[in-house]
């Protein structure tokens, strides 16, 4: 019944004082649960840094696929496996919305991916343990505490509610660290369906913050084709594919804009076959990072006609923007106010960053899906020895996700 409008009025800032204080309380309530668990969630990402899953060893990533598959069959998911021939088997898994009410609610989708780059045996030299409250591992950070942090946030909603309040799809790419090529398509259609998108790649920096800004990401390979001769014999007769690239490769480092957040980086080299031949060949790759969609024609046509500076030899070049930017658009911002209020209600001031590596959220991001990123561990050392995720901060983490497969 419709209250008269003064009161309503003077019940405004009550109310709010009284709902904040109930929501202070259920946040408390959360992370005190979240807390009781969290050596439970150590140990389940102990168990999936210690099933190792480099990107390009199909029987190891399929391992672990089967693992994560059965992990959440446990909490009533519906698990599908896309094969892919030259990567390992992605995981999908549906979890269905409450018997009653809201069935019409969208799914929130849990994005990851469970490759890591580190080669088989890398446990051997690099063990999980803990030291000092933190947790190391190869790919503890990135991103095998996310995985976990799904797993354990799900368990939660379906303790708290006795259900899942909403839709949930769980997506676990093969691929991630190597392109993606497998899983993109796939991971596109499921954006499509959703309301937004959680990806569980690791926060930025020890603050824990998420990202709601990427750049994107290219690569090309400029392969330059000369004309051999004998160094010694006939310096005159030969046209260095080796000197072509080195002036090739001024030429594109004119074409860098920092300021505008572009970059072309050429990474790797390679030419030729002794000193004393002039070289035949000679190629480099390049990474390109753009901040913004709109430069990734530009970039890409200004790479492509690249002039050659001696007519005998030849350019070939390959490659292309991978990802386009995740770009803090309208609703990547609302999922981030979403995610700063369930933080607030548990006294933390949770930031935000623009970070310059791409993720799978830069393809949901880029077809205008809100999507939010870096929700996953807190840590440092990614792709590196030195791999860590801070424990301390595994209970809050997952009431945020927690939190946000609510209100996304
Ligand atoms: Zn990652």
């Amino acid at each position: 019944m419709a209250q008269p409008q003064f009161k309503r009025e003077e019940s405004v800032p009550n109310k709010r004082t009284k709902e904040s204080a109930i929501e202070k309380s259920a946040g408390a309530d959360r992370l005190r649960y979240f807390s009781e668990r969290q050596s439970r969630m150590v140990e389940t990402i102990r168990e999936l840094v210690e099933i190792e899953s480099p990107s390009d060893n199909k029987p190891a990533v399929d391992r672990i696929a089967a693992f994560l598959a059965a992990k959440f069959e446990a909490f009533g998911g519906r698990t599908r496996l896309h094969r892919s021939n030259d990567f390992g088997d992605s995981v999908q898994i549906d979890f269905a919305g409450p018997r009653l009410g809201s069935v019409n609610r969208k799914p929130v989708l849990l994005l990851g991916h469970y490759d890591t780059v580190y080669p088989l045996g890398t446990l051997a030299n690099m063990p999980c343990k803990i030291a000092n409250g933190l947790l190391r591992g190869p790919g503890v950070l990135d991103m095998k505490s996310g995985i976990a942090l799904m797993l354990h946030a799900i368990e939660a909603l379906q303790t708290w509610h006795g259900e899942l309040p909403r839709p949930v799809t769980v997506f676990v790419v093969s691929d991630e660290e190597v392109g993606s090529h497998s899983s993109r398509k796939i991971t596109e259609a499921l954006a499509k369906q959703s309301d937004g998108v959680l990806v569980l790649e690791p926060a930025a920096g020890l603050r824990g913050a998420v990202k709601t800004a990427r750049k994107g990401v290219g690569e090309y390979t400029l392969r330059v084709q000369g004309v051999a001769a004998h160094a010694g014999l006939d310096p005159g007769k030969g046209h260095s594919a080796i000197l072509e690239m080195a002036r090739q490769i001024t030429a594109m480092a004119k074409l860098n804009n920092l300021r505008q957040g572009l970059s072309v980086n050429p990474g790797v080299v390679r030419g030729g076959t002794r000193s004393n031949v002039i070289a035949a060949e000679a190629s480099v790759v390049i990474d390109v990072r753009i901040k913004s969609a709109k430069q990734a024609a530009g970039i890409d046509r200004k790479l492509r006609s690249l002039k050659l500076f001696d007519k005998r030899c030849k350019l070939e070049l390959k490659g292309n923007i991978n990802r386009l930017p995740m770009e803090r658009t309208a609703g990547v911002a609302a999922l981030y106010k979403k995610a700063q209020d369930i933080a607030h209600g548990v006294g933390w001031k949770l930031e935000e960053a623009a970070v310059g590596g791409g993720s799978d959220g830069n393809f949901t991001a880029g077809m205008g899906i809100p999507t939010l990123d870096g929700m996953g561990g807190v840590g440092d050392g990614a792709h590196a020895v030195h791999e860590y995720i801070v424990i301390s901060e595994l209970p809050r983490r997952a009431l945020l996700l927690a939190g946000m497969i609510e209100a996304a």
